[in-house]
């Protein structure tokens, strides 16, 4: 009996790959008609810029496993991602660096002046207990209240304090000049783009690729089922439906450059969207040979019951969810849930190449163990 890998992402695609290469038969299905889930690029038929279609992917890792897999697949170009962001109608560096504290602050302080400087802002919270109390402990409320409360309230379309402390420890608050919006050692962008590298992993004997197919749909015993779709949509939401943010880009062209940046944020409440993407700078390589320009303004909200899935939001009501979910899922035999959406968990792309790496490893143990049996 061959193994069923649901979802053609960077999960299903490592994990298909690595069952195939351990001499197993496979068959991949994703029931749209392309592959690389959310990070899938195509280039635009009018300008050739590459588009990230469901919204911006950077590669970042500090992961030697994943970045070494990745090689293979694809010729990757180094990219230092920096993001810029539009506050009270000034433009800022992002994450919070010395250029933001002194522009913000309109002073000239050295990294040591600076950080006495916010420390007395801070507030003192011994043991943060949500992203409010997270932002408010490290920055105080004057950068907080600038930069973070209006773009999460967008973004979450909840109140700070409702949200973990951990959404905001993704970011860094930096006492120099660096304004690299990751702290990673490596950050690559691909160069023919992410569905390729999906593409290179998939394209392995042993993989049957079935695009456009649902899961629901088939009617074939397997061997066992490795799913990377909606943890709760296996179990037919009895348990409810996990709250997830969507988003809408409204996509526009541009002749030119239109905000000389691959990421703008727009942190003010009144302004409806919480970011512009120009895409053609997330390929600085290639990008002045277009003339014309593909942007993205991008609207978070509430994902409905046939939007797409993109950030987990996990307030308290999801995770006691969650855990029911979880509870069935562990009582479920021939099953594995992987990825965001089967794990429901917020996962860069080089977080889940390296879970789909470790849990290939314990699979392809498991078969071996058997059949030595
Ligand atoms: N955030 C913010 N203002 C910004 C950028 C980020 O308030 O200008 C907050 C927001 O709540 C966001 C979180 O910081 O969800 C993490 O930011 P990150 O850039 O990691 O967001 P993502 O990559 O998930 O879009």
């Amino acid at each position: 009996m061959r193994y069923c890998i649901v979802g053609a992402g960077f999960s299903g695609a490592v994990i298909g790959r690595a069952l195939a290469e351990a001499g197993q038969k496979v068959l991949v299905i994703d029931e749209r008609a392309t592959m690389g889930g959310n990070c899938a690029s195509e280039r635009d038929a009018g300008t050739g810029v590459m588009v990230h279609v469901y919204g911006p992917h950077i590669f970042h890792t500090g992961n030697e496993r994943v970045w070494d897999y990745v090689q293979k697949f694809g010729d990757w170009v180094d990219y230092n991602h920096r993001v810029q962001a539009v506050a009270g109608g000034r433009v800022f560096s992002l994450p919070v660096n010395l250029l933001t504290i002194n522009q913000f602050f309109n002073k000239v302080m050295s990294p040591a002046q600076a950080r006495a400087f916010i420390a007395a802002q801070a507030q003192e919270i011994a043991e943060p207990q949500n992203f409010e109390e997270q932002a408010l402990s490290l920055i105080g409320p004057d950068l907080y209240r600038a930069f973070f409360r209006g773009y999460t309230r967008k973004q979450w379309g909840v109140e700070p304090t409702e949200l973990p402390a951990s959404i905001l420890k993704r970011l860094p608050v930096r006492f120099s000049y660096d304004d690299s919006y990751f702290a990673h050692p490596y950050q690559a962008m691909p160069r023919a783009g992410y569905t390729e590298v999906v593409k290179a992993i998939l394209d392995t004997e042993g993989v049957e690729l079935r695009l456009g197919a649902r899961f629901e749909d088939l009617d074939e015993p397997f061997a066992h089922v490795i799913y990377s779709g909606p943890i709760d949509r296996y179990f037919h939401h009895e348990y409810g439906r996990l709250g997830y943010r969507t988003l809408d880009f409204e996509r526009f062209s541009h002749k030119g450059d239109f905000q000389g940046t691959a990421v703008l944020n727009y942190c003010d409440e009144d302004v409806p969207f919480t970011r512009i993407t120009e895409h053609k700078h997330f390929a600085p390589w290639e990008r002045d040979q277009f003339e014309g320009s593909v942007l993205y303004r991008e609207f978070s909200r509430l994902c409905g019951p046939d939007d797409i899935p993109y950030y987990p939001i996990r307030q308290t009501s999801e995770e006691a969810m969650l855990r029911k979910y979880v509870l069935r899922a562990e009582a479920t035999p021939g099953v594995s849930f992987v990825g965001r959406l089967g794990s429901y968990r917020y996962l860069d792309m080089d977080v889940t190449i390296a879970e789909a790496l470790d849990a290939s490893d314990r699979m392809i143990a498991a078969i071996r163990e058997e059949k030595s049996l």
